[in-house]
């Protein structure tokens, strides 16, 4: 290397951050020109002379003073160091500088000055700062968040605990911890499955099973629900425990954590709404049963009265008399008839009458029907006509004697609410199963009549249910025939909706499942 000084001078000037060096008592000797511009001098020859005292400004004569007492102390122990010190930069900002010292010796080896060389690392000191708030930041979030964590857990209303993988209790709340009598939740810490049974007078059999629904929970990494029954100090009490698989960062499963809730309120509530409802249901059969009884025996009497109403006005040849007679024998036969629905009502109500499958041949059925009710639809001048699909053309298994009286009770309102036109019958076959010999029989009976409300066409099916009534209209009845008829069909498990069309008419549309044969 050259000892050229303005060659030296220009590599100085191209080393990064700024270049001083000074003599033992602390006069700069020279510096590159960074550091003259950081100094706030246009060349570095305007440094020479000065000490850091006459740089710097007063607001700064504490930056001075460690800068002097650092040099000192390089100096004086002869060895070079890396500090931080501050001072200002180009703008007059306080800025931090990382400055690295070295002594410079005379060629005796005695030290007669130093030479520095410093950057500005204000920039990175930001950083750093920034990064150190930031950190101390989430501590303290972090310590906050625990301690809300762990007050919320520790005062959460039902019981909450953790096991690691043997069953050992790691943690709960203070609920759960007064449930086993105890005092704070840390009594529980440790303690092994067969320790927390003991405390609630289990034995090892009802801690084996503890343990058994932990290692299923375990096993198959679901949350699971058990319910048992404890007696505490003498009373039963029903729990309802949630037991989720604690699963850590490597996926790996360590153990169980468990809510259990008592149920017992609730369980005690459901029992007395059961034993309520078997008692509603004992009374509405005794009722029902009351019901039938009475109408069975003024049956019997009616039948007399009707019996020697007709013979009495088949005998009476005075037409006055004759009509009376008459009036008696339609009234008795009306009785008679609302006798007969509500036999029929409640022999439905007690669940007497057993599902019976037997051959049926749909069309047959239809002919009858169309046979018992010739008359009315004669006396009304209606169409009959009846449509039974091929696919049903084979009989069928199906409960006779029910569809005998679903279909009777069905054309007998079409014929009633009907003045003018027809009423259909139309039958098909639907989801045939061959398989296993199954099917859905469908049965849709169509008339021409009054039609039914739109608002109306579910309130058609409820007991004594008539949306016009008899002391105001023709239409005669008990409003039990729709009622008997849905219930009827849910016994052999079918359904019935009805379309219909004011002034038009109506479709009622029975789905009953059937046996092929
Ligand atoms: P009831 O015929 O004895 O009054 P139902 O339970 O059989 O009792 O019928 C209930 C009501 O539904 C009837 O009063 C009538 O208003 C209406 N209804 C039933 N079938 C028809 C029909 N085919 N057309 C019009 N209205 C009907």
């Amino acid at each position: 290397m050259s000892n050229d000084p303005l060659e030296i001078d220009k590599i100085i000037s191209l080393i990064p951050g700024n270049v001083y060096w000074k003599n033992r008592d602390g006069y700069y000797l020279g510096c590159n020109d960074a550091c003259a511009k950081c100094l706030g001098f246009s060349s570095s020859k305007e440094i020479v002379g000065k000490t850091i005292y006459d740089i710097l400004d007063n607001k700064f004569h504490d930056f001075a003073e460690k800068i002097h007492m650092n040099d000192n102390e390089i100096m004086e122990n002869n060895t070079p160091r890396v500090l931080e010190e501050k001072g200002p930069d180009a703008q007059g900002k306080v800025a931090s500088y990382l400055t690295k010292k070295t002594p410079l010796h005379d060629e005796f080896g005695n030290v007669i000055g130093l030479l520095g060389v410093s950057i500005d690392f204000s920039s990175w000191k930001n950083v750093e700062a920034e990064l150190l708030y930031q950190i101390n930041q989430s501590e303290k979030n972090r310590e906050i968040t625990n301690t809300y964590l762990s007050n919320m857990l520790a005062n959460l209303p039902e019981n909450f605990y953790w096991v690691d993988r043997d069953s050992n209790v790691l943690g709960c709340n203070e609920n759960q911890a007064k449930f086993f009598g105890l005092k704070s939740s840390k009594e529980l810490i440790g303690k092994s499955i067969y320790d927390v049974a003991k405390l609630i007078g289990k034995d090892k059999v009802d801690a084996d099973k503890i343990r058994q629904n932990d290692i299923e929970v375990m096993e198959t990494r679901k949350t699971t629900k058990f319910e048992e029954e404890i007696e505490i100090n003498g009373e039963t009490k029903t729990f309802i425990s949630f037991k989720n698989p604690l699963i850590d960062h490597n996926d790996e499963v360590i153990g169980v954590f468990g809510v259990t809730v008592d149920i017992t309120e609730r369980k005690n509530a459901e029992k007395a709404l059961i034993e309520a409802l078997k008692k509603a249901e004992a009374a509405n059969i005794a009722k029902s049963n009351f019901i039938r009884n009475m109408s069975h025996d003024l049956r019997t009497p009616f039948g007399g009265i009707l019996g020697f109403a007709s013979h009495l006005e088949y005998i009476e040849d005075n037409p006055d008399k004759k009509e009376k007679l008459g009036y008696i024998k339609q009234s008795c036969e009306k009785l008679l008839s609302l006798i007969n629905e509500i036999i029929n009502l409640t022999s439905i109500e007690t669940g007497e009458q057993l599902i019976q499958f037997e051959q049926t041949n749909i069309q047959e059925v239809i002919n009858d029907i169309n046979v018992l009710m010739t008359a009315q639809l004669r006396y009304k001048n209606l169409e009959f006509n009846s449509n039974v699909h091929n696919n049903l053309s084979a009989a069928i298994s199906v409960d006779k004697t029910r569809l005998h009286r679903i279909l009777l009770n069905l054309v007998s309102n079409a014929i009633k609410f009907t003045a003018k036109g027809s009423v259909s019958i139309e039958a098909f076959l639907s989801e045939i199963d061959t398989e296993n010999k199954q099917a859905t029989l469908n049965i849709h009976i169509t008339d021409t009549g009054i039609g039914i409300p739109e608002d109306k066409l579910d309130v058609i099916f409820d007991r004594f249910t008539r949306l016009t009534n008899s002391y105001e209209s023709n239409y005669e009845g008990t409003g039990l025939g729709l009622y008997i008829v849905k219930q009827l069909i849910k016994e052999c498990g079918g359904s019935i909706t009805v379309e219909s069309k004011l002034n038009c008419g109506s479709k009622f549309i029975c789905k009953i499942p059937c046996k092929l044969i």
